[in-house]
């Protein structure tokens, strides 16, 4: 055997197993395996997930924070003109160095799969370019798939129009679109037909920003729904943000949740940085930012998450973690039941493994790839208590991260006492 993980703890399984690996690939989950591998790792009871997905970011503006100039008021349209700005001078090579040093902070992170946007409204394709590359130079560490975000709109200028299709060409994964920033509603649906038509045209799947507004007249997810079902996309259409959903009336609403589900819309929700930028336009009640997370579940709709942004011109904070966007997204959506918690762990694994068609590869199983993540926690909610980054990352049956926990010490009267943090916060029943 090449790898043999021991003393692995589960989801939704009692105990502990062993996992046998070879070739790349699981071949035996048992209680306890006599065979030896060539590297044997001990994850001491620890729960091992399979690897962590982001199922929306921007790598092209990911680690930009600052320049030009910093976000003084931390607004999304600030964000916007500071992008515009630093799209004007930018390289490729400098987008490739911030994308391969985020890369690796999510990799150390436990993400393995990641959808990235590139802004196709820059003339020369450069952050498409540079994101095309990078995913090549990373391929065997993580899948990334690129999307074509036409950031400043593609009804907007006929020219967005030829450089969203050219950005396809250039080998662009799937079709964006940001039909609440068109300028007329007539123009939003317009703009949903065209992305539709190109994807159709290439065969590729849709990744829009929908409806990333407070206003509860921004209907646009329902529009994307209808097209997904008459064009029989079921299933091959995220939708991001939809931050306008927590806006709309419930008798909209219920109407919404029936139609996503029978169009097999996944709904992406970004809580790290639509909790900051939502209800800029309130004073108090706040509004909260993000798509009804509890209810489409509920419903059966498939939602997912995604981190958006990493110190940008829109999000000064994050490091590529999906757990702090979990973390954020079960405080929003209130997700905190016992059962709701221990299940958010989908949002960040089984669900958008379903949104890619992805799961017959994907999960801690016999016959799958052995990507794994060794947490330093017992349970999901442990593991959400701490976010404490992952103890070992294994890819193909690979080590790819090792983390040696750092020692912390109580100085206290009776002398120094190392403390283990994991143990500190074991509670009564296991969690
Ligand atoms: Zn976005």
């Amino acid at each position: 055997m090449q790898l043999v993980v021991r003393n692995a703890r589960l989801r939704g399984r009692s105990g502990t197993f062993d996992l046998a690996v070879d070739g790349g690939i699981i071949r035996k989950v048992s209680k306890s395996l006599a065979q030896r591998g060539e590297e044997e790792l001990d994850a001491h009871g620890n729960l091992v997930v399979p690897p962590f997905m982001d199922m929306h970011f921007h790598l092209d503006s990911a680690l930009a924070y600052g320049d030009p100039r910093f976000n003084k008021s931390g607004t999304l349209l600030e964000g916007i003109e500071i992008w515009a700005d630093k799209k004007r001078k930018i390289s490729e090579d400098e987008i490739h160095g911030r994308a391969v040093k985020m890369l690796k902070l999510m990799l150390a992170n436990g993400t393995q799969v990641l959808r990235t946007n590139a802004d196709t409204t820059e003339p020369k394709q450069r952050p498409l370019r540079a994101l095309l590359g990078v995913k090549e130079e990373f391929k065997d560490l993580m899948d990334v798939q690129v999307t074509a975000f036409p950031q400043d709109g593609i009804m907007t200028d006929p020219r967005n129009q030829e450089f969203l299709e050219k950005s396809v060409e250039l080998g662009a994964d799937n079709v964006g679109m940001i039909p609440h920033h068109e300028f007329t509603r007539e123009d939003g649906v317009r703009s949903i037909e065209f992305a539709f038509d190109l994807a159709q045209k290439y065969g590729k799947d849709i990744d829009g920003h929908v409806d990333e507004t407070d206003d509860d007249q921004s209907r646009f997810l329902e529009v994307v729904a209808a097209q997904s079902i008459k064009r029989h996309y079921e299933g091959r259409v995220t939708a991001g943000h939809a931050t306008a959903m927590g806006s709309y009336n419930d008798a909209y609403a219920a109407k919404l949740y029936r139609i996503l589900r029978r169009a097999g819309v996944t709904i992406v929700v970004n809580p790290l940085i639509n909790i900051t930028i939502q209800g800029r336009f309130d004073s108090y009640p706040k509004r909260r930012g993000m798509a009804r997370v509890k209810e489409l579940l509920e419903w059966g709709v498939n939602v997912a998450l995604g981190h958006d942004c990493v110190m940008d011109p829109w999000y000064p904070l994050g490091k590529g973690d999906m757990m702090q966007a979990l973390f954020m997204g079960v405080h929003v959506g209130q997700l905190t039941g016992y059962r709701e918690l221990a299940n958010s762990f989908d949002l960040i694994t089984t669900n958008p493994a379903k949104a890619l068609r992805m799961e017959r590869r994907y999960g801690v199983e016999a016959g799958k790839p052995a990507n794994l993540v060794v947490l330093e926690a017992k349970s999901e909610i442990q593991a959400l208590a701490r976010l404490a980054p992952p103890l070992y990352v294994v890819r193909r049956g690979k080590v790819i991260v090792r983390r040696t926990p750092s020692v912390t010490e109580l100085i206290g009267p009776r002398g120094t006492e190392r403390l283990d943090l994991e143990e500190l916060m074991q509670t009564g029943k296991a969690s």
